[in-house]
């Protein structure tokens, strides 16, 4: 599919306070973000006109800019107001908000503290990625030889640009493989994630998703399990080695790109896509569009 580069699209983005048109919104090459990676941004969206958990999207994104040192120089409340400004100027209804904040150019050196914090957003309209049927086909997975980080090398509560570099490398690799995506381990050899989406697992009826202790909670996550606690289906945390894989029964990702994706096969380990999965995915479905 061809798709419009996203430097030569129209419309406006909202940056440092001001509406500008979408092609001049640009920055300058020598960018301490771009550089020495402090930059944190988040990805919301749109259903129907409805904004899905925009002010969890938003807590977050302080949370992650303070992970980074950054400071955000306008108040949570006018961020997410300006959110929903954009996104009716936008006349967007069904699609994306990307929210990012990063550290300016006034120094070209690891630390600069007193450097100026920018943050612009923008959103476009983006359907769901698949058709309810070919979201059932599911994807498949391989294992990346990258490793999510321990908490004590990077700040992996944060969303934050730099912890993405291992991920572009997995689904580079994956993809020249010739699988859909990633299934990253954490730096103690359990299960960790895929490149952008959290991990779920149906065994013996029973839904086990790994413990975020050095990745992103996700907010998708956090939905899905408060979805199966209300349909009593049991939930179970835990640290999961490779394999854990075997005689699961169902996989799936969560994320707010992928929304829920099952998962047909991690390499040697196949799924199907059950009972479990369809439930979850048709409740989450609701919820989004409630
Ligand atoms: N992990 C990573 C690495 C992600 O990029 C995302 C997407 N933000 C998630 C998990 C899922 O988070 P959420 O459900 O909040 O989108």
């Amino acid at each position: 599919m061809q798709t419009i580069p996203f430097d030569k699209r129209v419309g406006s983005i909202w940056m440092n306070g001001v509406y500008k048109e979408w092609q001049d919104c640009q920055i300058h090459v020598l960018n301490h973000g771009l550089h020495y990676g402090s930059c944190v941004f988040e990805g919301i969206r749109i259903y129907d006109g409805k904004i899905f958990k925009l002010v969890e999207h938003i807590e977050r994104l302080y949370k992650s800019a303070e992970l980074l040192d950054l400071e955000i120089p306008f108040r949570k409340d006018e961020i997410i107001e300006i959110t929903y400004q954009l996104t009716k100027k936008q006349k967007v209804n069904n699609g994306y908000i990307r929210p990012v904040v990063w550290r300016g150019s006034e120094k070209m050196e690891i630390s600069a503290i007193d450097a100026t914090t920018n943050i612009a957003i923008a959103s476009w309209t983006w359907p769901s990625y698949f058709s309810p049927e070919k979201i059932l086909e599911g994807i498949r997975l391989t294992k990346s030889n990258w490793v999510r980080p321990s908490p004590q090398s990077a700040p992996t509560n944060s969303k934050a640009a730099g912890l993405y570099m291992i991920c572009s490398l997995s689904k580079h690799q994956a993809e020249k493989k010739g699988f859909d995506d990633a299934l990253m381990l954490d730096y103690r050899g359990f299960i960790a994630e895929a490149t952008g989406a959290n991990i779920f697992f149906v065994k013996k009826n029973k839904l086990c998703t790994p413990l975020p202790d050095c990745f992103l909670n996700g907010i998708t996550r956090q939905t899905v399990i408060e979805i199966a606690k209300k349909l009593k289906i049991e939930v179970e945390e835990k640290h999961y080695n490779f394999d854990f894989l075997e005689g699961c029964e169902e996989v799936f990702l969560t994320g707010t790109a992928v929304e829920i994706t099952p998962v047909t096969s991690i390499d040697n380990f196949d799924f199907k896509v059950g009972k479990i999965t369809r439930l979850l995915l048709s409740e989450f479905n609701k919820i989004v569009k409630a």
